[in-house]
């Protein structure tokens, strides 16, 4: 059942939001570029009729090239470089000592749960920007060089399944070198908004590659959209590089799932990794209540503010009907697993690209160039958890 694609609502600040983006790409002498989040794939077609989860990566890149972009990039691409570091960092703060647990920091919406809950506990998240962030960051730097153009004459758009990316992107810490990593946020909706409004005849588009080197990504990188996502990609990389043999299964059942919390043990090599993967803020209070008394023995946990993860974020296509919300997440999940499994390259590490980036720009991973522009600093934004009163009876629904 496709979604509601009607939305007349909607449609004034649809309009409102493409002004903003169009009139900037169509200032003279601009390279435009755009990235989109692994999410879109599996539901931009729905806005178009097809089935939930219908899969179009091809079409997506070519109606970005129709609505004007130079270069068509990929956020499943920093995906693939936020493991490289994530998996680096957590591996250095279990080898050397740092803070653990280490949590993910790629969700805008936990992060600034955690800076206004718990406070306290923000050295616990991961240093890294979220894939978007880091594109970004990646095109006015390594692609402005790429392409022989000046990062100010860069106009940078990324196409999210969540209305939280804009504030991410807008937050004064995400730029490099004076200028923003990303300019401007669409949602999914928006995307298809534009799409139909230049009459553009999605489904009979040709399929299209992206760009090279920012558009090429592995497996792991397309399942960020799904909780447990990144903890699995997390986990195909960090157990070959700190064992040196290749991960006996690439598909990790134990992280897959609709539970709110899920945990894990994984032996890799000598270490006992104990993991745990959240879905749904509402689940992250059990944790971070734990951690914060020193009860919590996890080295690494991924949250993630939606109850599927991004498949099911709030820029995704309005499911009108409660009913055909979990059909459309499992149709959506199945879908991104679908084409993870159908990758030639499944691992991060193992991504050709990647391996160019490192030894051409950034050097080594956590090293002084990828320090600078692809990690930061999170702010406390509240007085924390413990000044607030809660009802226990919202903790503990496991249910998407
Ligand atoms: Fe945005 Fe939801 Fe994805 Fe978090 S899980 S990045 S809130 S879509």
């Amino acid at each position: 059942m496709p979604a509601d694609i009607g939305e007349p609502l909607f449609a004034a600040y649809y309009s409102y939001s493409l002004n903003k983006v169009t009139n900037m790409m169509n200032k003279s002498g601009q390279l435009r570029i755009v990235q989109c989040a692994p999410a879109i794939r599996v539901s931009l077609a729905e806005e178009f009729g097809m089935p939930f989860g219908t899969l179009t990566p091809g079409k997506m890149a070519a109606a970005l090239r129709r609505l004007g972009f130079d270069r068509v990039y990929d956020t499943n691409f920093g995906a693939d470089v936020t493991i490289m570091e994530e998996g680096t960092e957590l591996i250095r703060r279990v080898t050397e000592g740092g803070p653990l647990p280490m949590f993910t920091s790629c969700c805008p919406a936990w992060v600034r749960f955690a800076e206004i809950e718990y406070p306290d506990l923000l050295d616990h998240l991961s240093s890294c920007k979220s894939p978007m962030q880091m594109v970004g960051a990646l095109v006015k730097t390594y692609g402005a060089q790429l392409d022989a153009v000046e990062p100010a004459n860069i106009y940078s758009v990324a196409i999210m399944p969540c209305t939280c990316k804009q504030f991410e992107c807008d937050r004064p810490e995400m730029e490099s070198d004076g200028y923003r990593d990303v300019d401007a946020v669409l949602t999914t909706r928006e995307l298809a908004y534009w799409i139909k409004q230049r009459g553009i005849d999605f489904m009979s588009l040709p399929d299209e590659e992206f760009d090279s080197p920012l558009g090429q990504y592995s497996g792991a990188g397309t399942i960020f959209g799904v909780t447990g996502g990144v903890m699995e990609a997390a986990i195909r990389t960090g157990y070959e590089l700190l064992t040196n043999e290749k991960l006996p299964k690439l598909q990790l059942d134990f992280v897959r799932g609709e539970e709110g919390i899920r945990v894990a043990e994984v032996q890799v090599g000598e270490l006992q990794l104990k993991v745990a993967v959240v879905a749904g803020l509402q689940h992250a209070y059990q944790l971070l209540d734990r951690v914060q008394a020193g009860e919590c023995d996890y080295h690494f946990i991924e949250v993630m503010g939606c109850p599927a993860g991004c498949i099911s974020g709030g820029g995704q296509p309005k499911l009108m009907l409660e009913k055909h919300k979990m059909e459309a997440y499992r149709a959506r999940k199945s879908s991104i697993y679908g084409h993870d499994a159908a990758s030639q390259v499944r691992k991060s590490h193992e991504n050709p690209f990647i391996i160019k980036l490192y030894d051409e720009f950034l050097g080594e991973p956590l090293g002084h160039v990828s320090h600078h522009l692809l990690h930061t600093t999170f702010h406390k934004r509240g007085p924390g958890r413990q000044s607030l009163s809660r009802d226990a009876s919202t903790e503990g629904n496991n249910d998407y």
